[in-house]
C-alpha cells in the first residue's frame, strides 16, 4: 500500500479516529467512510476544494456550474463541505445542524431544511448584519438569529457551528454543562463549558441565553437542544466541535462509572495559559 491509496474505514472507527483521519485528509490522502461495507462518505481537504482556482478540477458534487460566479463562492463551498463533514463523522444527523461564516458586510448561512448532500453554493443564504436575507432562493436556517447575534457579539469570530450531536445534546438534555474533568476543556476557551438555559429555537431569548453562556468562551451547550461553537474560521470551529463532542462522550462515560475528579481552578489556569496561542485570535476579553 502506498500513501496514495485511500484509507477505507467504518463509520464507528472513523468517529473514534477522526483527528488522525482529518490529518491524513489534510495531507492529501483520500479517506472513504463505509457503513455495512458500503462507501457512504469521503473526506477531502477543504483547502483544496475551497479554491475557486481549482474548481475546474473538482469532481461533480458541489458543481462549478451551480454558482462559481457567486460572490463569496469559496466560503459558500466551505460551508457546505463543513456540514457534509459534520454528517460524515456523525457529529450531526440530517439537516438539524447549521453553520454560518462572516463575510464583508454580512453573514453566509446554511439554508433551512435542505439536505447538505444536495445543497449547492447558490442555496447558501446571504444575510446582512441585522439578519435580513439579501436575495437568494432559500430561507435561512431557522436558527439564523443566534448565528447573527453571536457574530455580532464576538467581532473576532469568523464562523459559528451548531449541531445536535449525540453526546453534547445528551448532557444538554440533563441541563448539565461540562466541568473541568479533563484539561482539554480549555479548547472551549475557559475553565468549563456552560449549558445555556432552555429557550425555544429561533427566538431572541435563545440567542441571548447563548451569548451569555459564551461569555469568555468559544463553546456552549443549549439545554434540551444541542451545542454551539465559534471559531476563527470554519475549520477552527469544526475542529473545536469535534473536541467538544469528544469531551461530552468522555464525561458521560466517566459519570456512568463514578464521580469524575475535577481539575482545580489553578490547574485549569495553567492549561489556559499554555493554550493561549490556540485561541489568540479571540477577543482578549471574550
Ligand atoms: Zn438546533
Amino acid at each position: 500500500m502506498t500513501n496514495k491509496d485511500p484509507i477505507i474505514v467504518g463509520a464507528a472507527e472513523a468517529n473514534q479516529r477522526f483527528s488522525r483521519l482529518l490529518a491524513e485528509s489534510e495531507a492529501g490522502r483520500e479517506v472513504v467512510i463505509t457503513r455495512r461495507g458500503q462507501p457512504v462518505a469521503r473526506l477531502s481537504a477543504m483547502a483544496e476544494q475551497a479554491s475557486p482556482a481549482g474548481a475546474d478540477d473538482r469532481e461533480p458534487g458541489i458543481g462549478r456550474a451551480a454558482g462559481a460566479d457567486l460572490p463569496d463562492y469559496a466560503k459558500r463551498v466551505q460551508l457546505i463541505e463543513t456540514c457534509r463533514r459534520m454528517n460524515a463523522i456523525g457529529l450531526n444527523q440530517g439537516t438539524s445542524g447549521n453553520a454560518s461564516v462572516r463575510i464583508a458586510g454580512g453573514v453566509l448561512i446554511t439554508p433551512s431544511g435542505l439536505d447538505y448532500d444536495v445543497t449547492t453554493p447558490a442555496d447558501i443564504v446571504r444575510l446582512n448584519p441585522e439578519g435580513k436575507p439579501q436575495g437568494g432562493r432559500r430561507a435561512p436556517s431557522s436558527e439564523w438569529l443566534f448565528h447573527v447575534r453571536i457574530l455580532e457579539a464576538k467581532p473576532r469570530a469568523g464562523a459559528v457551528l451548531h449541531t445536535h450531536s449525540l453526546n453534547a445534546t445528551t448532557l444538554a438534555c440533563l441541563g448539565r454543562g461540562i466541568p473541568p474533568f479533563h484539561y482539554m476543556i480549555a479548547v472551549g476557551g475557559g475553565r468549563d463549558i456552560r449549558c445555556a438555559p432552555y429557550a425555544t429555537f429561533g427566538t431572541e431569548k435563545l440567542a441571548q441565553a447563548a451569548i451569555e453562556a459564551l461569555d469568555g468562551r468559544l463553546a456552549c451547550l443549549l439545554a434540551n437542544h444541542g451545542m454551539i461553537v465559534i471559531g476563527r474560521d470554519l475549520k477552527d470551529a469544526f475542529n473545536r466541535a469535534v473536541e467538544i463532542e469528544t469531551l461530552a462522550a468522555q464525561y458521560l462515560k466517566a459519570l456512568a462509572v463514578g464521580t469524575p475528579n475535577l481539575l482545580t481552578v489553578g490547574e485549569m489556569d495553567v492549561v489556559l495559559e499554555k493554550f493561549k496561542n490556540y485561541s489568540a485570535w479571540a477577543d482578549p476579553k471574550r
